[in-house]
């Protein structure tokens, strides 16, 4: 949409932003939101642009009630041509409910460190291994399609257990894909990466991962989410999750933010001259959406209160400050 400053050499020319925040962002938030508003989400976020959207959790609904009718979401989602539509699950069982109602896409967490593990499924991360082992082989048996990509959490750096050695995480990539997962992706749970932690991460898994690493989760909990989806993209990765309007949090920071927000995402990608398809008029509509939605929450993101620079709009469109001016 750009007809500026072409993308540096080393950038991808595209990018993917997969839309989390009706699993990621709202799982984090007390506030239960009704079904009808997230039909609504999915639809809004399709018609900006939006291919890949992870529309819920197959979670017991008495842990996670915010996330119930995930599978209600996913069958509308799959009426909608060319949209990847992804439900997070924590084990076999939720495996199983995603492949009958033929989720595209699973994403297992996996927590690298020992202590979140525990805390979050009561597991170590080799059960959980051994988890996905077992889900490969439910899917290999009944034959679904859905692709299986496995979330390494707490990838760098756990709220619970502090320092997670890249080895550890290099050990747990190996482990996945030799189980026959068909993704990896990396996330900063809890907002403790920055720029070089990233570099560095994906620099020791790349060679082992190859093109099955592709996926960047940055939360934003210390305002280093962007820079951190800067630091993954040199390093090759189009792939990044996000939340509209940067909701969410963590239950360990108080008031923190959640995932990078997806409409500063789009913003900087697009900046870059790295191709999303996003429309940004539609995406900002869909934001206001959730802001009413969502009026009791702290919601994140800066684009929409500073809107697109001059010099990223059409050529022919009025300027409201040449305007003033004249
Ligand atoms: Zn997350």
């Amino acid at each position: 949409m750009t007809e500026f400053t072409p993308a540096p050499a080393g950038l991808p020319r595209h990018a993917t932003i997969r839309e989390v925040g009706l699993r990621d962002g709202l799982q984090s938030i007390a506030h239960v939101m009704p079904t009808e508003q997230k039909l609504q989400w999915i639809q809004g976020a399709y018609d900006a642009g939006q291919r890949e959207i992870e529309v819920g959790s197959f979670v017991p609904a008495r842990l996670l009630p915010q996330l119930a009718d995930t599978a209600e979401l996913l069958a509308f989602a799959k009426t909608l041509p060319g949209l990847v539509a992804s439900v997070l699950v924590p084990n076999l069982k939720g495996a199983q409910r995603a492949m009958e109602c033929e989720a595209e896409l699973m994403l297992l967490p996996l927590s690298a460190s020992h202590a979140h593990s525990l805390a979050n499924l009561r597991k170590t991360p080799d059960e959980v291994v051994a988890d996905i082992a077992r889900i490969v082989d439910a899917r290999e048996a009944t034959g679904s399609r859905t692709v299986i990509e496995v979330g390494i959490s707490t990838a760098f750096g756990c709220t619970l257990q502090g320092r997670v050695e890249p080895a550890e995480v290099l050990r747990l990539v190996r482990a996945v894909l030799d189980a026959g997962a068909d993704r990896v992706g990396l996330a900063d749970t809890v907002g403790y990466a920055d720029p070089a932690m990233v570099q560095a991460l994906f620099a020791l898994i790349l060679p082992v991962a190859g093109d099955k690493l592709n996926c960047g989760h940055f939360h934003d909990t210390r305002g280093l989410g962007l820079a951190n989806v800067y630091a993954a993209l040199q390093m090759g990765v189009t792939r990044f999750d996000a939340c509209l309007a940067g909701i969410g949090g963590c239950p360990h920071a108080p008031g923190a933010s959640g995932n990078v927000s997806t409409e500063d995402l789009a913003y900087m990608l697009a900046s870059m001259d790295i191709a999303t398809g996003l429309d940004f008029d539609k995406l900002i509509a869909l934001r206001s959406k959730l802001a009413g939605w969502l009026s009791t929450e702290t919601l994140h993101g800066t684009l929409w209160r500073a809107g697109l620079p001059k010099t990223m709009k059409p050529a022919n469109a009025p300027s409201p400050t040449m305007t003033a001016v004249a």
